[in-house]
């Protein structure tokens, strides 16, 4: 028996999907110790869009290290945090004319969403939030109280209060399901107290690839205006380039009042998050929420080392944009000549899903995939959907080769009738 099956918890998940014990990697390859190489299509769910230990953030890293830099600073000024808030200001935020603040909450995505939270009660004075349907922002009890899966929420032990679910983009249909939103909160009979926030993703990674459309985005940015509700953008996943830009709202034109981003903000793995908001909107009292881990200086350095080299023009953009048609081709051509005819695939920049009609295809897929050299994992309620989400640094080559993996494997294990699932999850 391993030390993992022995010593660690039962509430491990990956490493029962991939069973070996990783030692190495780099941009989009990661090695067993058994000398297998994979392709990640996984990329650290999210936290690692410039794939593996890219060669410019770890230089940076090494670096700093070796010169006995501070590490661990709690929100002390250090000179990596300087760089970083002057990166971020000058790459970032003044080209897009975002007067954000910025905020450090703890190192992880949950954290973000927890403050972003907190912060749109203070400043409204009121309690509810309104989130969506398939919904993922985070483990801890506030982000449960937003997100949708029921198994994660029944984890939390106690009632989630505070939070009510409305119906996301492709719930209904597009334009019915702003309107349920809509006429509840013009309704003094609705029963829908007058929310301090709407939290949303633009596309939701874990709920199964559901994409939010820019007229969607910009009516639900229209009624919170008009309701005098916080718009609260949770970009964790889809935000530093997933979907093209950086931000992944930009397209859709909006500008949310909160912003919560993480994952691949280090840009090498390394745990940092932020919470941002109009400058306005800065009420906290000094020390109002705090936290050990918010100085990650070596995040910081990889960070500020990323928004350098991949963010000071639109070349990362375009490619990213570029190779999302490659994906979008293939899983086309797979889904137009494997099992259904009535094959759904979905998906925006290079976050792409393949839908099958139950969860237990798609872990199997997923489980072929990796005999066959490929990490893919599957999201949605039933985990019914592949999930692509290679490395925005990927090599064509390398995705043409995972997306070949992944066509075997389905066409293996799916069988030609109704594997695949039509329209879109709910
Ligand atoms: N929000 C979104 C949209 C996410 O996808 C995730 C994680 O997958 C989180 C929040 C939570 O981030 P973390 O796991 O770092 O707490």
């Amino acid at each position: 028996m391993s030390v993992f099956d022995r010593v660690e918890s039962n509430v491990r998940s990956y490493c029962r999907s991939w069973p070996v014990v990783f030692t190495t990697a780099n941009g989009s390859t990661i090695r067993d110790r058994a000398g297998n190489e994979y392709l990640d299509f996984f990329a650290g769910a999210g936290a690692l869009n410039y794939g593996h230990n890219h060669p410019v953030l770890k230089d940076a890293l090494l670096e700093y290290v070796a010169s006995d830099s501070v590490t661990h600073s709690l929100d002390m000024h250090t000179a990596a945090k300087e760089a970083f808030l002057e990166t971020l200001s000058s790459v970032i935020l003044e080209p897009r004319r975002l007067d954000y603040k910025v905020m450090f909450p703890g190192p992880t995505g949950t954290n973000a969403v927890e403050a972003a939270l907190k912060l749109a009660r203070k400043v409204t004075g009121r309690e509810h939030i309104v989130s969506f349907t398939n919904a993922f922002h985070g483990m801890t009890l506030g982000s449960l109280s937003v997100t949708g899966n029921s198994m994660k929420r029944s984890g939390a032990g106690v009632p989630l209060h505070f939070g009510t679910s409305m119906p996301y983009c492709n719930y209904l249909d597009e334009g019915s399901s702003l309107h349920v939103l809509e006429s509840l909160l013009g309704n003094s009979g609705s029963g829908l107290d007058h929310p301090a926030a709407v939290i949303v993703e633009t596309v939701q990674g874990e709920g199964g690839i559901n994409l939010a459309t820019a007229t969607w985005l910009r009516r639900l940015a229209a009624l919170c205006r008009r309701h005098d509700i916080l718009l609260i953008l949770d970009d964790i996943q889809m935000g530093i380039g997933r979907t093209g830009p950086f931000f992944s709202f930009e397209a859709a034109g909006i500008v949310p009042d909160i912003v919560t981003m993480s994952k691949s903000l280090s840009g090498y793995g390394l745990p940092l998050a932020i919470t941002m908001f109009r400058s306005d909107l800065d009420v906290w009292e000094p020390g109002e929420h705090n936290g050990t881990f918010r100085g990650n200086n070596p995040a910081f350095v990889t960070a500020t080392a990323a928004l350098d080299r991949f963010w000071r023009d639109d070349a990362l953009t375009t490619d990213v944009m570029r190779k999302g048609e490659i994906v979008e081709t293939h899983l086309a051509a797979l889904a137009g000549t494997s099992a259904s005819p009535h094959a759904d695939e979905r998906g925006r920049g290079l976050i792409w899903g393949l839908s099958f009609a139950d969860g237990g295809t798609a872990s199997k897929v997923c489980a072929e995939a990796f005999d066959h050299g490929l990490l893919v994992e599957t999201s949605g309620p039933e985990g019914e959907v592949v999930k692509l989400m290679p490395p925005l640094t990927i090599a064509d080559d390398e995705l043409v080769r995972g997306l070949g993996i992944l066509a075997d494997a389905t066409r293996d294990v799916a069988s030609p009738d109704a594997i695949l699932a039509t329209g879109s999850t709910r």
